[in-house]
């Protein structure tokens, strides 16, 4: 059976000589795994659009519970990405988590919009990228069933806390002096006007707020430990990414 379809390339693993194994996140079928023949060989017509953060069309053969790819031509390579470590490392670290977060052959078409738009912001400099990063975080655990709840202090109710903290295990904004975990983070005024923005703007606005200086590092420290709490895992791509940050 034959299927066209969009897919993001969201890691690619050598195999054999010239093969290529894919982890795709693709428009139709979500997230797959399909073995690309030849993509590494000389002038394979495959190649550029298997790669890593290749977004590409894609012709994929199933056939015994297994995809191939059988055709595939890039539609945005995220040049932007390729000719800057850094960028490119943060980019990896977004497939990751896509990956780490997404469910096997299940559509999930706003997850896949907000990788592609991040993607696209990071490749073209449209933002700074510790902004992207935080917004990317935080709206992937709102789609991921973590929506964080930071309208109000989970104690007294106060909307604008003196000290606003927020708790990485449940995802809830308190006062300092109304918190008793151990858990929760410091944000300040501005920080956590960023957060309520990036969780309640249209999805291709998620980016267009303006922060800089401490209050960034500082929502960028809540929404990264966010997201690492919640899915009480490692991400190898973020690791990687720390040693060309320049904070
Ligand atoms: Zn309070």
């Amino acid at each position: 059976m034959f299927e066209t379809t969009k897919a993001l390339v969201l890691r690619e693993v050598k195999y054999k000589e010239a093969d290529r194994i894919l982890t795709l996140f693709t428009a139709d079928n979500g997230k797959i795994t399909a073995k690309a023949r030849g993509a590494l060989r000389r002038n394979s017509r495959t190649a550029a659009a298997t790669q890593q953060l290749s977004w590409s069309d894609m012709t994929l053969f199933f056939n015994k519970g297994k995809w191939t790819v059988n055709e595939a031509s890039v539609i945005e390579a995220f040049d932007g990405l390729k000719g800057d470590i850094a960028a490119f490392a943060l980019g990896s670290y977004f497939a990751e988590c896509v990956e780490a977060l997404s469910v096997e052959d299940q559509k999930e078409p706003e997850l896949l919009s907000l990788a592609l738009n991040s993607l696209w912001a990071l490749s073209r400099g449209l933002h700074d990228p510790r902004k992207i990063k935080a917004a990317f975080e935080l709206r992937l655990m709102s789609l991921s069933g973590y929506l964080p709840s930071v309208d109000r202090c989970a104690v007294c109710g106060a909307e604008r806390p003196d000290e606003p903290v927020f708790d990485l295990l449940d995802g809830r904004l308190f006062c300092r002096r109304c918190c008793t975990r151990g858990s929760a983070v410091s944000l300040d005024d501005r920080s956590l006007e960023a957060m309520r923005y990036i969780l309640s703007a249209p999805p291709k606005q998620i980016f267009s707020f303006a922060l800089a200086g401490d209050a960034l590092v500082t929502l960028g420290f809540a929404a990264e430990n966010y997201l690492l709490a919640q899915t009480e895992r490692s991400f190898g791509t973020l690791e990687y990414y720390k040693q060309f940050k320049t904070d």
